[in-house]
């Protein structure tokens, strides 16, 4: 794991927590975190039910080859290439029949030809299958007309893996792809790191559960549940949490209690400058570091990162759509180093923008967006709203994520390059 490297103050206090003069750009941000993050150290050996989405911990190896036996590729006839000896036609009596399950024991009588289905394992002394649709099948006989390409269709013992050879590698992420060929190397069970265990904090005196009646002040906490589905999205295991007051010292035992049940704690609000912004404070209270606090981006700026022990912290702003945007930029990153994932997962995708975007330079603005289709070369076109309202929740319901509008480009033309992050 990489040493943090604070960049606050030294001897830095709450009162000191002044915002940086200068704000760091999103992608040095995203480096900081995914290498300052390393894999979580619990390992589970799961079978093949609970695997889904787990991460592989060690390299896995073909237990068996794969195929375990010469097979057919097609239904047909197997054939010995040797038996097609001068002019066709050739006819040869059909001396078997091999479903697929089904072995056979003495092998291909001499002269003769067996009939075979796909998957069936192809009998000793055969070497080629002819496919069923180019053979003339009548009272026991096949007939071909014309010579068989040797070797063809037939599907030889370990031709897809060897034995001992490495199928996937660790740090992967299995999905239905990886277990297949897991399962077809002949494996049963494996062992994949714990899911990272990620606690959801939000923050503010104004939070009401979702239900609960408003008294003219409060309004819905909406980051938690947001964040909530976000995280299962990612495979995350949710500790249960409420949310906090806006009280230094409350949330500092919050923090303190979280971060020995946690790998990773988000918190959401109280990361700004406003006086009843104590989350930094806390943090620094309940024993942590802060690594960076500001990003150069809209929304999102106050965006912090720290540990309190070995367990990360990410500050989001309190606004949902900044959250978001957040989450999606750094809270990914940080999951997926925790989980073990030794590929970062493509975070962003090139993509041409429906209309042209104007902004202040200085901050990456990340509008949402949708996609449009794609145009005449088979490129994403997003359509990306007109203006970033960080509070507003409206306009997520049609966004598939956000675009990225770089911090020294003033104007992006329509049709021009742009990074689109899905959701
Ligand atoms: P803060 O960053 O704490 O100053 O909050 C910024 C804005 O986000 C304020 O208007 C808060 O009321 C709002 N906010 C903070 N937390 C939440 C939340 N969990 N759900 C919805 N809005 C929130
Ligand atoms: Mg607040």
């Amino acid at each position: 794991m990489t040493a943090l490297r604070p960049i606050l103050p030294e001897n830095c206090c709450c009162d000191d927590l002044a915002p940086r003069k200068s704000l760091i750009p999103v992608h040095e941000a995203v480096s900081i975190v995914s290498s300052a993050v390393g894999p979580v150290e619990r390992m589970e050996t799961l079978a093949f039910e609970r695997i889904g989405g787990r991460v592989l911990a060690d390299t896995a190896y073909a237990a068996a080859p794969v195929p375990p036996f010469a097979n057919s590729a097609m239904d047909g006839f197997a054939v010995r290439i040797q038996d097609f000896r001068g002019d066709g036609p050739w006819t040869f009596p059909v001396s078997g029949n091999l479903a697929a399950g089904h072995g056979y024991g003495t092998g291909l009588h001499p002269k003769s030809v067996a009939q075979v289905m796909t998957g069936a394992p192809i009998p000793n002394g055969a070497d080629t299958v002819v496919p069923q649709e180019h053979v003339t099948f009548a009272n026991g006989f096949a007939v071909f007309s014309s010579r068989p390409i040797a070797a063809s269709h037939v599907r030889y013992r370990g031709e897809d893996l060897q034995q001992g050879q490495p199928v996937i590698k660790g740090g992967s992420r299995l999905g239905a792809s990886e277990i297949a060929a897991l399962a077809a190397a002949g494996h049963r069970k494996v062992t994949v790191r714990g899911r990272v265990r990620v606690a959801v904090l939000a923050t503010g005196d104004e939070l009401r559960k979702s239900g609960e009646a408003l008294d003219g002040s409060g309004i819905w906490d909406v980051n938690s549940p947001m964040l909530r589905s976000a995280l299962q999205s990612v495979g995350a295991e949710i500790v249960d949490t409420g949310s906090v007051l806006d009280d230094r010292r409350a949330m500092a035992n919050e923090l303190l209690r979280l971060a020995g049940i946690s790998d990773l704690i988000v918190t959401t609000g109280g990361v700004s400058v406003g006086e009843r912004d104590f989350v930094k404070a806390a943090l620094l209270d309940a024993g942590g570091d802060i690594v960076f606090s500001g990003v150069a981006m809209k929304p999102g700026k106050p965006v912090s990162f720290g540990k309190i022990g070995r367990t990360c912290w990410l500050g989001l702003p309190g606004n949902p759509y900044a959250a978001l945007v957040a989450w999606t930029l750094f809270g990914v990153p940080i999951h997926d180093a925790l989980a073990g994932l030794s590929k970062a997962r493509r975070m962003a995708i090139p993509a041409i923008t429906a209309t042209c975007l104007t902004h202040p330079t200085g901050r990456s603005e990340f509008r949402l967006a949708r996609i449009e289709g794609f145009d005449g070369l088979g490129r994403t076109v997003v359509h990306c709203a007109a203006v970033t309202h960080s509070a507003k929740v409206s306009g997520l319901v049609e966004a598939v994520g956000i675009a990225e509008i770089p911090p020294d480009v003033a104007k992006v033309p329509q049709a021009g390059l742009i990074r689109f992050y899905p959701f």
